[in-house]
């Protein structure tokens, strides 16, 4: 078996695969201007995904996330699923905003899915309301308790905390893991959506800070043993049934374990998140031996993965929206 190394030694194992950039809500930090509502749907066919999972699961990648703007408003994403299942992708996995969870998630567990993230930045309907455009949190809640239902647990909730946004509710999403089997992850807000840089400064809340109001509340957090690859570190209350988790890329940047590429929904290879760099690949798409041309794409975007992303405040190309997170 090949494996995909870039030029600082990572081991390029994990694929998001970003399927459309519309989306059902406007959240702050990702779409403030509500691209999702406005861009036409992806271009990224299942064809095109086809040949995409299979280059790189023949370059040694072995866990496919599927991501957006909302995947889930994506009709064919069972049949990328199963197409990553016939590929033998070991981890199949999607982000989702949930809110059209419940209906969809049968069709999505006979195609193959292993995992769900979930996106819940508040408990309280009216801060939900506001960190997502206008969105409601209770299809999201009846999607999260499917999850729980069926058995899928620990079903990981994510969180991107902004100051005057959403802080006030750290505690209270922390507090859900004292009953519910939720591995409950607050991430560190990036400057991914081109906010006024004196603006997301005052909005930036530290992962550490998060972490102090969480123990000032709840008492000393006890480590959950982790994948240190991994970007979270998990803790517990003890006795508790659930976790914390804390994802810090801006004051604890993790990008020296990066494993990551991405696709975005109109076909372009972004080796790093934090840098605008991308590669199309259309060109191979059309090939006549895509897959060949699409691995030869992977190997010139590993090259070109840099070693550290931006996470200062910068103009970026597109928004989280359109890259898929
Ligand atoms: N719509 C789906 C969802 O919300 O889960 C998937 C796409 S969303 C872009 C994927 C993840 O990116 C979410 O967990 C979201 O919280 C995170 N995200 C978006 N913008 C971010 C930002 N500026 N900083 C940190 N995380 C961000
Ligand atoms: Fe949509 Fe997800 Fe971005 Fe929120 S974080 S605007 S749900 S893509």
């Amino acid at each position: 078996m090949k494996t995909l190394v870039d030029q600082h030694g990572r081991v390029v194992r994990d694929l998001r695969i970003s399927v459309t950039p519309r989306c059902n809500f406007r959240c702050t930090y990702c779409d403030p201007l509500g691209m999702g509502h406005r861009d036409p749907f992806g271009t990224v066919s299942v064809r095109d995904v086809a040949y995409v999972v299979d280059a790189a699961v023949g370059l040694g990648i072995t866990s496919v996330r599927f991501t957006g703007g909302e995947p889930l408003l994506r009709k064919e994403l069972p049949e990328m699923i199963a197409l990553a299942k016939t590929a033998k992708v070991e981890d199949i996995a999607i982000t989702t905003n949930a809110t059209l969870l419940k209906r969809r998630l049968p069709e999505l567990l006979d195609a193959g899915l292993h995992r769900v993230n979930i996106s819940l930045d508040a408990v309280d309907e009216g801060v939900f309301k506001q960190a997502t455009g206008g969105g409601s949190s209770k299809p999201v809640w009846e999607g999260i308790d499917e999850l729980l239902t069926r058995g899928l647990h620990p079903v990981k909730l994510n969180a991107v905390v902004m100051r005057g946004v959403n802080d006030s509710e750290i505690t209270k999403l922390a507090a859900l893991t004292q009953t519910l089997p939720l591995h409950v992850r607050f991430i560190e807000y990036m400057h991914l959506n081109n906010a006024d840089s004196e603006q997301y400064q005052k909005s930036f809340v530290p992962g550490w800070e998060i972490r102090a109001l969480v123990e000032q509340e709840f008492g000393a957090l006890e480590a959950v043993p982790t994948d240190p690859s991994a970007p979270a570190r998990l803790f517990k209350v003890p006795g508790w049934i659930g976790a914390v988790g804390f994802i810090n890329p801006v004051s604890e940047p993790f990008c020296g374990l990066c494993s990551r590429m991405r696709l975005t929904s109109d076909a372009k290879l972004r080796p790093c998140l934090l840098n605008d760099r991308e590669f199309d690949l259309r060109p191979a798409l059309e090939n006549a031996e895509p897959v060949t041309a699409i691995q030869e794409m992977f190997l010139v975007a590993a090259h070109r993965k840099v070693a550290s992303g931006i996470t200062t405040p910068t103009q970026r190309a597109r928004t989280m929206v359109a890259i898929g997170g």
